[in-house]
């Protein structure tokens, strides 16, 4: 039977308080009642929220935040509770977070284990210095070296991508005494100086100038000139070093798959390429984890592996403490000991507080087998996505790893044009029908399906229900 038919069978016979709430799709008159999809049923209900409306907390954001802080959709939402893979706002409404678990939570919201690791550690001690010992610093360091290949076993702490990205630029430069860094187009690494300076995503990121700092081509396998041959854009370091340097370089930085890029695999074969080039010209090889790694891809724990090459310098955040800051980077004892000629000193990286969530990260994801979650339901969402690109036209393109997805919206599927607008309709039709998606790209014209690896198979169909009448109404 048609799913929207089922749908619509199925929806009558559930009682109006497992329903999602109506009143904003049905009353935007985007979307007929009797079609709404079903949200899977969640056994949680949040205690009543009695603190201040969006409408006020809008008025004091305008009022005391920076104007440069946007926020997603026309009305926004006022989020007052988590719980596993839902959201709910200040009415109870809840949520399908299909994008939250790359920017923070890769366990779930409110992760019952890492609450009571962090609520424990908090009330035993939480020091914000690396000075003195600690076993929760030591017992995260180690749990976390153990899921490296090779040599990559010394971690150092930080609290963001970002400052992991810097450290691990900074290790490359004194460590091979050169000081020109190569990263890709449309790549993503933060927020600070260097970072900015590697992310070569002008368009809307500050363009902070950095001498040393060279962008390659993208090897972008839906837009580049050279679909997936991932070696031929891998020449473009090879000139970049030739060309623009001294014919030494300190090292490259890119992401297995381009997160805020639009959720852009890049094209098989370039890491190794590149891998080869960079060694050749004494540099380091840095991955960027921040999105990719964490059991994310589902195929492997960490994005590089899937590209045959092992890094000398691998960088993580975001998912790694499920919504409690910290980064780290990661690399071999031989690397590591540069750092000794000075101080590197963290107030807060790598406190007690922070490493016992991370600690509890790792494991949640062995015990409720999160890798394999989001590779079987990953992969399922992805050929399910794939069949509704046949059905419309608006979708160009279906790609990424385990639930880490993308699909990119065009209004002519031969020219690529970007759909700009008309993402913007559809995540508005698709947050009133109950469910948040996020989305990036260079044009922003990508939906980027990230949700916490506790995403279940139910929660896909519903995804794909809502995203099937998201587009149709476009
Ligand atoms: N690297 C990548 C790939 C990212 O996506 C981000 C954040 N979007 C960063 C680095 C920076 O991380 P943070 O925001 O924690 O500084």
């Amino acid at each position: 039977m048609h799913r929207v038919l089922l749908l619509r069978r199925l929806y009558s016979s559930v009682p109006p308080s497992r329903r999602l709430s109506q009143s904003a799709a049905v009353a935007a008159d985007r979307i007929d009642a009797s079609v709404l999809p079903i949200m899977p049923p969640f056994d949680y209900t949040p205690p009543p929220y009695l603190g201040p409306r969006a409408a006020e907390i809008v008025r004091k954001r305008s009022e005391f935040l920076s104007p440069s802080i946007s926020y997603l959709y026309k009305n926004p939402l006022n989020i007052v509770d988590g719980k596993m893979q839902y959201l709910f706002d200040e009415d109870g409404r809840r949520y399908l977070d299909a994008f939250g678990g790359i920017a923070t939570v890769s366990c779930g919201h409110c992760h019952p284990d890492i609450v009571e690791a962090i609520i424990n550690q908090t009330k035993r001690l939480q020091h914000p210095t690396v000075l003195y010992l600690n076993h929760a610093v030591a017992d995260f360091a180690e749990a976390l070296a153990s899921k490296f290949p090779g040599d990559l076993k010394v971690v150092f702490f930080t609290n963001s991508g970002t400052e992991a990205n810097e450290l691990a630029m900074m290790i490359a430069r004194v460590y091979t005494g050169c000081h020109d860094i190569i990263s890709v187009r449309n790549a993503y690494h933060g927020n600070a100086a260097g970072s900015m300076g590697a992310t070569a995503q002008s368009n809307w990121k500050f363009n902070v100038i950095q001498t040393g700092m060279h962008h390659a081509l993208n090897p972008d396998q839906y837009r580049g000139i050279f679909g997936s041959a991932g070696e031929k854009y891998a020449k473009d370091v090879e000139e970049i070093i030739d060309f623009g340097t001294s014919g030494r370089v300190a090292g490259f930085i890119s992401e297995a798959i381009q997160g805020v890029g639009g959720v852009m695999e890049l094209a098989p074969g370039y890491l190794p390429a590149v891998y080869r080039t960079i060694k050749k010209a004494g540099g380091l090889f840095i991955a960027d984890e921040v999105q990719a790694g964490f059991a994310r891809t589902g195929s492997h724990f960490w994005g590089f592996e899937a590209h045959g090459v092992v890094p000398d310098i691998v960088t993580s955040a975001k998912g790694a403490g499920n919504g409690i800051p910290i980064g780290a980077v990661v690399t071999t004892p031989e690397i590591a000991r540069v750092l000794t000629q000075r101080c590197y000193f963290n107030t807060f990286g790598g406190n007690p507080v922070c490493t016992a969530a991370g600690h509890a990260v790792l494991k949640v994801i062995e015990k409720e087998n999160l890798q394999e979650n989001a590779l079987v339901v990953g992969s399922y969402l992805k050929d399910q996505l794939k069949a509704l690109q046949d059905k419309h036209d608006i979708i160009g393109d279906v790609r990424g790893r385990g639930l880490m997805l993308g699909v990119e919206l065009v209004t002519d599927r031969q020219q690529k044009t970007p759909a700009k607008t008309e993402i913007l309709h559809a995540m508005e039709t698709m947050k009133d029908m109950g469910v948040l998606v996020g989305k990036g790209g260079f044009y922003g014209n990508v939906f980027r399906i990230t949700p916490p690896l506790c995403f279940s198979k139910e929660d896909a169909d519903f995804f794909l229900d809502v995203m099937d009448i998201a587009l149709s109404k476009i």
